[in-house]
């Protein structure tokens, strides 16, 4: 005869419901409530953030369950399912798809999976930095997304696909909502089965982040925003980044890189005219040659009402070569998905714009 105890929730509920902005400590305290012990809460989490089949381990879970988490389990799966709902899914011809997930609240994000079996997930509705290049960043910062709003994104994404990597890089700046994303990584790297270098923290680089992931369990690899090599223009293209030199940006990730023993990979959105001169590519060079790195080189797209030009291929191509040959170990990049809506936090747009009619 099993009555399990209650247990209060910070809330001071007995019952946890999964509302928006949930994090994994309240499915924990959720699945506790129906009288799950630590066994039986990790093979939860374990079948949730893996999106296993029903039949796969299912049957042995329930046997072995009391019977008050049994019948709660439906329940708890629903909440768990409604964290993150496919609102719409745009394939790309690159194998790419972007997904734009309804959270419990009805405020939306995207995630896009990746040919290779990757996944971008979004941490944040909207975004604080505000970067002139980013659709995201126009309406600044709507809501934090909690952790289990995350894992579920990669919950969402494995029922249509498998997926290996996670980077975070969609919508947000998981730097300012470091708490939230490090415990999504700890257990996408433990109970999620991703490979710790495959989940990527992608940030335009914070003192915080530089002092909180060495010290994580799970250590996830790190990307990080560049741009530029000048101070002054970095200032004016992420104008609300935590104010970090390209140079000290560097010193902390060449750090990072040689504790962890993953390559940074350095982003860097090509704007024409910008960010594409010699000035820049000297300043590349000085700043990346014999790092312990990989250089991201990312064509604008363009998009509706945001006032920058895409260079060409050819001339994107020839400044990869260029600084190839310099010693920057340097990879140009189409962002995923760019027939559907260009980059990130188009979908969303979109989607805000047809609702208002
Ligand atoms: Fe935020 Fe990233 Fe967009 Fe910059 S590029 S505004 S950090 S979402």
């Amino acid at each position: 005869h099993e009555v399990p105890l209650p247990v209060p929730d910070r809330r001071g509920a007995t019952e946890v419901t999964l509302a928006a902005a949930a994090k994994i400590e309240d499915v924990r305290q959720r699945l506790r409530a129906a009288g799950a012990g630590a066994a039986h809460e990790a093979r939860v989490l374990r079948l949730w953030a893996q999106a296993l089949p029903q039949d796969s381990g299912r049957r042995r879970l329930e046997d072995f369950m009391p019977r008050s988490l049994r019948s709660a389990l439906p329940d708890i799966e629903a909440q768990l399912e409604g964290l993150a709902r496919l609102q719409s899914a745009h394939p790309a011809a690159d194998g790419s798809e972007r997904l734009l997930v309804a959270l419990p609240d009805g405020q939306t994000v995207e995630s896009v999976l990746l040919p290779r079996e990757g996944l971008c997930i979004s941490s944040q509705v909207g975004c604080a930095v505000g970067c002139v290049f980013c659709m995201t960043g126009r309406d600044g910062l709507v809501r934090q997304l909690g952790s289990a709003e995350m894992v579920a994104q990669v919950a969402l994404a494995r029922r249509r696909r498998t997926v290996k990597k996670v980077v975070f890089m969609g919508m947000g700046e998981p730097a300012h909502n470091l708490d939230n994303v490090l415990e999504a990584i700890e257990l996408l790297g433990t109970a999620g089965g991703i490979a710790h270098k495959n989940l990527v923290f992608s940030t335009v680089g914070d003192p915080r982040v530089f002092e909180r992931l060495p010290q994580g369990r799970v250590k996830p690899a790190l990307a990080l925003s560049l741009h530029t090599t000048r101070p002054q223009l970095r200032e004016r293209l992420l104008p609300r980044a935590p104010r970090m030199t390209p140079q000290e940006l560097v010193g902390a990730g060449e750090r990072y890189a040689r504790a962890s023993g993953y390559p940074i990979q350095y982003q860097w959105t090509l704007l024409e005219g910008v960010n594409d001169g010699p000035d820049e590519l000297d300043g590349i060079v000085q700043l990346l040659a014999g790092k312990y790195g990989v250089l991201n080189m990312i064509p604008f797209n363009a998009v509706d009402g945001l006032d920058f030009q895409r260079p060409s291929w050819e001339r994107a191509a020839a400044i990869a070569r260029t600084l190839h040959r310099r010693g920057v170990l340097t990879k140009l990049r189409q962002s995923a998905g760019q027939d559907v809506e260009g980059g990130c936090g188009q979908l969303r747009a979109r989607a805000a714009r047809q609702q208002a009619g």
